[in-house]
């Protein structure tokens, strides 16, 4: 539905478990692949690109959400307008990430109490785009 409507998609994900030294980014690899092949298998068009903070807290990088670099690389990367985009999320910190660079920040499954808007789904949000 994202895409019919126009949009491009990205994962934008921290994995701290990097960082921290659970698994290794070959790892993180290896997933995102087989989510690229899962969207193909259904039909789906697959995400245009990934963006990952392997860092832990500890680091202190720059890129882990709540920060808003790693949309920031995107929207500078593929030209994106960011406000026509919008960072979609189940934790705060990653409307955050998308309000820190400047593409509306939208919350699913978790309410928090902000501003951001929710939806208990992503097909909820979805619909409420094609209004
Ligand atoms: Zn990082």
């Amino acid at each position: 539905m994202f895409q019919n409507l126009g949009f491009d998609l990205f994962l934008v994900t921290n994995q701290s478990g990097v960082g921290r030294g659970y698994f290794s980014l070959e790892a993180v690899y290896v997933i995102h692949k087989q989510i690229q092949n899962d969207m193909r298998e259904q039909k789906l068009a697959p995400f245009k690109d990934f963006a990952i903070c392997p860092h832990s807290p500890d680091d202190k990088c720059e890129c882990r959400k709540p920060s808003g670099k790693m949309i920031q690389d995107l929207i500078e990367k593929y030209h994106i307008s960011p406000e026509h985009s919008y960072m979609v999320g189940d934790k705060l910190l990653d409307a955050e990430a998308g309000k820190n660079a400047g593409v509306q920040g939208v919350l699913v499954r978790h309410a928090h109490n902000s501003d951001f808007p929710f939806f208990k789904t992503l097909l909820d949000f979805a619909h409420s785009l094609k209004k």
